[in-house]
């Protein structure tokens, strides 16, 4: 059975299900698994499967604690009609790449694929370890994240969730779908800095013993919905597998052909999951990892050194402006050859200084990953180019891989065939998108939305239609040392 152990090496080996109800490791760490599965079946073999099937097969793999009815069950709840394409994941062909379209549920971002899982796993994790405490879920957020774990457990027994994001980190429409997020367990809150700011606050709390024991004589105990908890970033892997088989399907791909896999990165964690992917077998050439201005990881990528020490950026594709992104750790952990001491040093290196550089060995294996950043003016270009000449409509996170993923062909010659995951509907940010394509954007995000389903003639997704009329419901602000308080507040029974 494949345990779970923390990339700072100074907690004892979990079970899956013990490590998805705590989050994160005592010290601070993330979990990771302390052998990575093959594939469980061959992606020829499986023309014609749903995305259930795949799914309950990666995830399994990694669980293997949950018995096949238990996830089967926890499967059949996620994948279902929520999402408004019976593909789950659908695939969309342009001329230069394959889109894998990982928007189609709750809150119509990418977001959704896994955290339409998490509360099922993580309650079912709850029933077998007989886990007697409320489980508290705190999340940091950059928009999306947030409104993907409040519709994932709103009302779900057992739990209470607290969402912080950026005042002004995130666009109108996703913070209107936060503020406006129904769910007696639900608590959101406005906090004076960026995400940063907000995933460095969650991360001291979770550090904090004290408030830990508070919580705990309380009867609440804290996880995480960030792709910091396993539970998050096991069923991501899913739809890279997913992509293989209908690519094999479609005569995108032959048997066994590798194929480029792009992703517009912020924490790492979409990523790290096509990386895990590659581990199992996929066949994946390069992984390629696509930055905004905050182009951090395009320049470690290129230079083997992390420097966060650099001007934020807020940009058009805000659940990318991140200088500090996460899930990193636990790349650096596996390409360390599972080194927690040589993950623990580079990680205090980045506390302390706010940097760190790689070693040659880490560099060499760093091969496998090509970065690349577009700034907004090329970010808008390319939603414009691909709108024109193929009528296809992609958001301003999908626009920055698209840009990179040019980029890197132009500069390799490498025509391999290019998977870019689509992380959100182009209607979710509309104003950027309607900007790009030419439209004139006076009103608000609303009326931009209105405004792009008019030129384009695509639907406007479930998530956004009538958001406008809903009632807000969430109108805390709290600045960064308010924090614990604003959970405090939030739990019955604390003070
Ligand atoms: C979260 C998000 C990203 C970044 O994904 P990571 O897993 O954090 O790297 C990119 N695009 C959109 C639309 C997102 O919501």
């Amino acid at each position: 059975m494949i345990r779970y152990r923390s990339t700072r090496g100074n907690d004892e080996t979990k079970r899956g299900t013990e490590a998805i109800i705590q989050g994160l490791a005592k010290d601070r760490g993330l979990f990771v698994p302390e052998a990575i599965p093959q594939l469980p079946f061959m992606p020829e073999k499986k023309s014609g499967t749903p995305y259930a099937y795949t799914a309950f097969h990666i995830v399994r793999s990694f669980l293997p604690d949950f018995s096949e009815e238990e996830l089967e069950r926890c499967i059949a709840g996620a994948y279902d009609s929520k999402f408004d394409a019976p593909e789950i994941a659908p695939l969309a062909r342009t001329k230069k790449a394959w889109f894998l379209e990982l928007y189609h549920g709750r809150t119509a971002a990418f977001k959704d694929m896994a955290m339409s899982l998490l509360p099922y796993l993580l309650t079912t994790a709850m029933n077998k370890e007989k886990e007697g405490k409320k489980v508290v879920i705190l999340t940091a957020t950059s928009g999306d994240t947030g409104k993907a774990a409040l519709e994932g457990f709103s009302d779900v027994p057992g739990t209470e969730i607290v969402v912080f994001y950026p005042k002004d980190g995130v666009s109108q429409v996703q913070e209107r779908q936060m503020v406006t997020q129904i769910g007696g367990n639900t608590h959101v809150f406005a906090i004076e800095g960026n995400f940063d700011d907000a995933q460095r606050g969650v991360k001291r709390i979770f550090g904090d013993g004290a408030f830990g024991r508070e919580l705990a004589s309380c009867g609440y105990r804290l996880s995480s919905a960030n792709s910091i908890n396993v539970g998050r970033l096991i069923p991501q892997i899913a739809y890279y597998v997913y992509a293989y088989v209908k690519l094999l399907e479609y005569g995108g791909l032959k048997a066994g052909e590798p194929m480029n896999v792009v992703v517009p990165t912020g924490n790492f964690g979409n990523i790290l999951a096509a990386y895990y992917a590659k581990r199992m077998g996929l066949p994946i050439k390069k992984l390629i990892c696509a930055s905004n201005e905050n182009r951090v990881l395009a320049d470690f990528m290129q230079t083997g050194v992390y420097d966060a020490n650099r001007d934020f950026h807020v940009t058009s594709s805000p659940s990318m402006d991140i200088l500090v992104s996460s899930n990193l750790e636990r790349l650096l952990y596996h390409l360390s050859g599972d080194s927690a001491d040589r993950t623990a040093a580079m990680m205090e290196g980045l506390d302390a200084d706010g940097r760190f550089s790689v070693d040659a060995e880490i560099r060499e294996a760093l091969g496998d990953f090509y970065g690349g950043s577009a700034d907004m003016h090329e970010t808008e270009a390319a939603i414009a180019r691909l709108y024109n000449d193929e009528k296809y409509l992609i958001d301003t996170h999908t626009a920055v891989a698209y840009k990179v993923y040019e980029d890197y062909r132009d500069a390799s010659g490498d025509d391999a065939p290019a998977l870019i995951t689509a992380t959100a509907s182009a209607f979710k940010f509309a104003d950027s998108v309607a900007r790009s394509i030419g439209l004139s954007v006076e009103g608000d995000g609303f009326a931009n939305i209105r405004a792009l389903h008019e030129a384009s003639g695509a639907a406007i997704p479930d998530a956004l239609r009538n958001l406008e009329g809903k009632e807000i419901r969430h109108t805390g602000v709290v600045s960064i040392d308010g924090m614990a308080d604003a959970v405090r507040a939030s739990l019955k029974g604390m003070k």
